[in-house]
């Protein structure tokens, strides 16, 4: 069950299913609690949406000073509408370049690194292995969910962390809804050879035409990589249903924020994080 909290000025949403983890902190945030204005009203975390720097670095320090993070904990990636999936190594550099961060996912078994998805209608993922203390976040927009980013997810725990199907945890927050996702052939086609797809591509009366359920896509890419039902927590609220809680790409027609969303590990860093001109690296 997802729930609503409050830190600072900050209005965000938790799943119980997350929360039963202590050793986990993670939040899908809201737009609500920041300084940026008209569309972008008002915690937009985006650089590349049109708002000005200047407020959504400001919203930056609202969430750095609203959860006790440091700004430069927090791991935010290009996020390119494909499957590729960031593995953080557990020590030394991870990346030496912010330009190669062309991912949609990030997994990481570090503390104190805050892995973080931006959406407004697409889908994130959050995906843990409570016993082993992997996590991994998901951007899941419908290029990214027909490719099968959250069951790749999960088969990188399986195979490369020796995860148990059923000491996996996922929680699925805030995305368009099937209620307002309307779709052509061209996303429908991408989705007709996924297991059960006629349970979250829906067929209506005008030709040529679907509703896409995305959330529950990748539910059930989950589901059918062995993680039992239970596991499973849905926020059920629609970006676009609710544009005074999120912001929704589709339903704004373009210019919008974007919301953010993160988990990490607690505990103390191993490592020391630094940035220079041209690089970040971890020691
Ligand atoms: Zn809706």
């Amino acid at each position: 069950m997802f729930s609503f909290f409050k830190a600072g000025q900050i209005e965000y949403l938790q799943s119980s299913l997350l929360n039963e983890c202590d050793f986990l902190i993670h939040a899908f945030c809201t737009r609500r609690g920041g300084v940026s204005q008209d569309d972008y009203e008002s915690l937009n975390m985006s650089f590349k949406e049109g708002d000005e720097d200047n407020h959504v670095l400001q919203n930056w320090g609202r969430l750095a000073a609203a959860f006790n993070i440091p700004l430069e904990q927090f791991l935010v990636v290009n996020q390119v509408h494909k499957d590729d999936i960031f593995v953080v190594k557990p020590y030394g550099g991870y990346f030496s370049s912010r330009a190669e961060l062309d991912y949609d996912a990030i997994m990481t078994t570090r503390a104190d690194l805050a892995i973080c998805v931006k959406t407004a209608d697409c889908v994130p993922v959050f995906i843990v292995d409570r016993v082993k203390k992997v996590i991994a976040v998901v951007h899941a927009g419908w290029r990214g969910s027909a490719l099968g980013i959250s069951a790749k997810a999960v088969q990188t725990l399986l195979n490369n962390y020796g995860s148990s199907p059923q000491d996996i945890l996922a929680a699925i927050g805030p995305s368009i809804g099937q209620c307002c996702y309307q779709v052509d052939s061209v996303v429908a086609d991408a989705f007709i050879k996924q297991k059960d797809c006629e349970e979250f591509l829906i067929t209506v009366k005008k030709a040529g035409r679907w509703m896409l359920n995305l959330a529950e896509a990748n539910r059930r890419q989950i589901l059918n990589c062995g993680v039992p039902e239970e596991n499973i927590d849905m926020s059920g609220l629609c970006t676009v249903c609710n544009q005074d809680m999120f912001f929704s790409h589709r339903g704004s027609g373009g210019i919008t924020g974007r919301q953010i969303n993160f988990m990490m590990i607690k505990g103390e860093p191993s490592y020391h994080a630094r940035t220079d001109e041209n690089n970040y690296s971890v020691q």
